[in-house]
């Protein structure tokens, strides 16, 4: 498979006055088409930096990143925002979504950001997303007028309307109960089954085995990057959870190989 990310020494120092914050120390890491990773880490490892450099949210001290094979450094301003939408689909923990606003026009919303006009209906592609993620029939409702899980696959549904091949999701489960967070994970393998890359940051080793690979981070590095042996099926421990024969149950870094 091709690889659609490649870092090498991707490297982000933030200064704060006096005191340089080493938040990435140079990170090495290539992930290919159809993957699913997840990034772990202990907080202040550095997730959310490498996240946002992955999705061209901020550029990099030092290093190169490599997407679909061209160096993003060397873009222009308006050919990384070009990438950024066409390319890339975020998720967030807090949802992110507009209130007073419908769910169908919240998922719409990226494509006023789309210069390249794709898609001259709108409509018609923040309906088939919605679809996508079982949401078609709450379109006219606000975001607070959904539970928390249906409120993070608006969210998901706004990240593939653009139809990107890469979603990145930072703590998209971090506000969600156990049961709710199965059901959004089962959305996020759906997707990678259909081919969208996912790359998705948790702290939670639970949701970790959800994905095919788990990159750790701790303090700016890479510390391990392995495939998950055991992969769960989100799809399995609903259907448990439903059937009342839940087996889920914690389970470390034993299960990981590499
Ligand atoms: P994580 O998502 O794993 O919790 P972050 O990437 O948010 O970690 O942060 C990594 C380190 O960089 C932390 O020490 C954090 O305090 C620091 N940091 C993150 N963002 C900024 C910023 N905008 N300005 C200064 N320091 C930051
Ligand atoms: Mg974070």
């Amino acid at each position: 498979m091709k690889t659609v990310i490649e870092t090498k020494g991707l490297s982000k120092t933030y200064q704060m006055g006096d005191v340089a914050v080493y938040a990435l120390r140079g990170i090495d890491m290539a992930v290919k088409r159809g993957e699913m990773v997840a990034i772990m880490g202990s907080s202040g490892s550095g997730k959310s930096t490498l996240m946002n450099l992955l999705g061209c949210l901020d550029q990099p001290t030092s290093g190169d990143y490599f997407l679909d094979g061209k160096n993003v450094n060397a873009l222009s301003k308006n050919e990384y925002a070009d990438i950024r939408n066409q390319k890339i689909g975020f998720v967030f923990q807090g949802f992110n979504l507009l209130s007073r606003t419908s769910v169908l026009e919240n998922v719409e919303l990226p494509l006023f950001y789309d210069r390249t006009g794709r898609t001259n209906n709108p409509k018609k592609a923040a309906v088939e997303a919605l679809e996508r993620v079982g949401l078609a029939n709450r379109m006219d409702h606000e975001p607070n007028q959904l539970s928390g899980g249906q409120q993070q696959r608006v969210a998901i549904a706004r990240a593939l309307v653009n139809q990107p091949a890469i979603i990145l999701a930072d703590e998209p489960t971090g506000n969600l109960d156990s049961r709710t967070s199965i059901d959004v994970m089962s959305v996020f393998q759906e997707l990678n089954e259909q081919g969208i890359t996912i790359i998705v940051v948790t702290h939670d080793s639970d949701i970790a085995l959800y994905a095919k690979r788990i990159v750790e981070l701790r303090d700016g590095r890479v510390k391990r990057d392995g495939l998950v042996k055991n992969r769960r099926s989100a799809k399995q421990d609903e259907l448990d959870f439903r059937n009342g024969t839940s087996r889920i149950k914690v389970t470390k870094f034993a299960e990981i190989e590499g």
